[in-house]
C-alpha cells in the first residue's frame, strides 16, 4: 500500500507555516484535489507547497462531510464512469483511483467506510475532519509546507515567479512547476469563488461558463404547501426530457432539493417543468383498479394514504398540482403517476453543491498541463467537468489531482534531463 498513518495526530498541522522562496512544486488551492496533487508530487521526492486563500484548509471538503461525507459508489467501473459528462478524458484518471482507490485511500488515513444500500461510500465518522486531519499530518510528515491566508493572484505566463496576497502584504514564490486546483464557484464564503477564472482569461485559456451542477430547483409554491417545507419525499420517480431518476428528495420554501433531483441535474437546467410519479411501485393498470374500488363514503385524502399509501407530503403535492382537483379515476391516476410540476430555474449558483464548466478540455494535454503554458496543471472542480452527487464528486476531484501531481513530477524530472 501506498500510504501510511504514522504521522496521525501530528500536532503542529494547525499552525501558521512561513513560505520559503522557492519550491519545486506549487499547488494552488488546498481542497481534496490540491492535496492529493501534492502528496504525488512529495512522494517523488520534490520540495511542494500547498497554498490556499482562506485561514484554514479544505473548507469545501469539511463542509460536504456535514451530512455525511459521501466518498465514492461502491459500483463497477463501467457504470461508475457513466455518471461524468467528460467521460473520455477523465477515463484514465479514474482508471487509475476510482472507487477501490478511494476506499483504500481513505482506510490508509484511520477511516473505517462502510457503504449504504444504495451503494454510496461513507467513511463511518461520517464527516470530513479526522480524515482530513490525519491527511493534512500525512503530509506535514513528507515536508509539504501548507500556506493559509496566501491567495495566488497569477499571473499566467512564462515566469516562474507567483504572486500572492497575504495579510502580511504581497509575496512572490518561485516554482518550476504550478498546479491549480482553485475549485469551482460555488460557496464562495469557504473559499471557492472562482474569482480565478478572471486571471486565467487575462492568458487567454479557454473556459467554458460556470453553471450550477447539483442544485436545488425553485418553484412557486402556494400558501398551502407551507406546512410541508422541509419534508422528504421518499420513492418518487422523476422525469425531464427523456432522463429519469428515483429517490428523495426535499420540499423547502424556495422549492425542491436532493439526491433524486440533483441526479437530473443538467437536464433540469434548461427545463421549466419536471414530472413525478408519486408511486413508482404501483403500475398504472393496477393503480386503476384500486382507485375504481374506492366507495363513494371515503374522503379522497384518507383514501390515497391508506390505499395508495401516499403520505401527507405526497398528498399535498397532489392537491397542490390539480387545479382544479379530479375526481375520476383517469384524473387521478395522471395526478399521481404524471404530475406535472413547474420549474422557475435553479437555485443562486452560491448554493449549488458543485459548478459545471471551468478550464476547457481543450486547453489541457492528457496530462492535464496547459497547452499554451509548459509547466502550469489544472485539477479538480475546476476542469470542465460534472457529475451527480453519490461521491463522484470527490472521486474526480481526487483522481484529477493524482493525475497533475504525477504529472508535474514527470514534467519536472523531463526538464531536468535536458
Ligand atoms: C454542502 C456540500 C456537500 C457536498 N457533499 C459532497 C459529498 O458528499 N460527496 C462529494 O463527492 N462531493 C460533495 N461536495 C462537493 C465537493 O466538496 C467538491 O466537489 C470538492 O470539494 C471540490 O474539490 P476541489 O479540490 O476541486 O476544490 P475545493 O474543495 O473547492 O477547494 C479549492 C480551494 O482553493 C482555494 N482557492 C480558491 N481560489 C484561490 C486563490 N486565488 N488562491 C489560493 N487559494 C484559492 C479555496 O479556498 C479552496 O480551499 C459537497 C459540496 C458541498 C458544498
Amino acid at each position: 500500500m501506498e500510504y501510511s498513518v504514522e504521522n496521525q495526530g501530528h500536532p503542529s498541522i494547525d499552525k501558521e507555516q512561513t513560505p520559503e522562496p522557492g519550491y519545486d512544486v506549487l499547488v494552488v488551492g488546498a481542497g481534496p484535489a490540491g492535496l492529493m496533487a501534492a502528496e504525488q508530487a512529495a512522494l517523488s521526492g520534490l520540495k511542494v507547497a500547498v497554498a490556499d486563500a482562506m485561514p484554514s484548509l479544505a473548507r469545501k471538503f469539511l463542509m460536504a462531510g456535514k451530512s455525511g461525507l459521501n466518498l465514492t459508489k461502491h459500483e463497477d467501473a463501467a457504470n461508475f464512469i457513466k455518471n461524468y459528462d467528460a467521460v473520455e478524458p477523465l477515463r484514465p484518471m479514474l482508471n487509475e483511483f476510482g472507487p477501490k482507490e478511494v476506499i483504500n485511500f481513505a482506510q490508509a488515513l484511520g477511516q473505517k467506510v462502510f457503504t449504504g444500500s444504495t451503494g454510496r461510500v461513507f467513511p463511518k465518522a461520517m464527516k470530513a475532519s479526522p480524515l482530513l486531519r490525519a491527511w493534512l499530518a500525512r503530509l506535514q510528515s513528507l515536508n509539504v509546507t501548507l500556506l493559509r491566508r496566501h491567495r495566488w493572484v497569477g499571473p499566467i505566463g512564462n515566469s516562474e515567479v507567483h504572486k500572492f496576497q497575504t495579510p502580511h502584504g504581497d509575496f512572490e514564490i518561485q516554482a518550476p512547476a504550478l498546479i491549480l486546483a482553485m475549485g469551482g464557484a460555488s460557496w464562495a464564503r469557504l473559499g471557492s469563488d472562482g474569482a480565478w477564472a478572471a486571471t486565467l482569461t487575462q492568458a487567454s485559456i479557454p473556459q467554458s461558463k460556470f453553471l450550477p451542477a447539483n442544485i436545488g430547483m425553485r418553484v412557486a409554491w402556494s400558501k398551502h404547501m407551507e406546512p410541508y417545507f422541509g419534508n422528504p419525499l421518499k420513492n418518487v420517480r422523476l422525469s425531464v426530457a427523456g432522463a429519469q431518476s428515483r429517490g428523495e428528495f426535499v420540499i423547502t420554501k424556495t422549492g425542491i432539493e436532493g439526491g433524486a433531483i440533483y441526479a437530473l441535474g443538467r437536464m433540469l437546467r434548461k427545463s421549466t417543468t419536471i414530472k413525478l410519479d408519486l408511486a413508482p411501485q404501483i403500475n398504472a393498470a393496477d393503480l386503476h383498479k384500486i382507485i375504481a374500488s374506492r366507495k363513494p363514503k371515503d374522503s379522497l385524502s384518507n383514501f390515497l394514504r391508506k390505499s395508495v399509501k401516499l403520505g401527507a407530503t405526497k398528498r399535498a403535492l397532489v392537491f397542490e398540482l390539480t387545479q382544479p382537483m379530479v375526481r375520476d379515476t383517469n384524473g387521478l391516476v395522471a395526478a399521481i403517476k404524471n404530475a406535472n410540476l413547474p420549474l422557475l430555474g435553479p437555485c443562486p449558483m452560491d448554493e449549488a453543491i458543485s459548478t459545471a464548466g471551468g478550464v476547457m478540455w481543450e486547453a489541457l494535454t492528457p496530462e492535464l498541463m496547459l497547452k499554451s503554458h509548459p509547466g502550469i496543471f489544472c485539477a479538480g472542480e475546476m476542469v470542465d467537468w460534472e457529475a451527480p452527487t453519490g461521491g463522484y464528486l470527490i472521486t474526480a476531484c481526487l483522481a484529477t489531482g493524482r493525475w497533475a501531481g504525477r504529472a508535474a513530477a514527470d514534467y519536472l524530472s523531463a526538464k531536468a534531463r535536458l
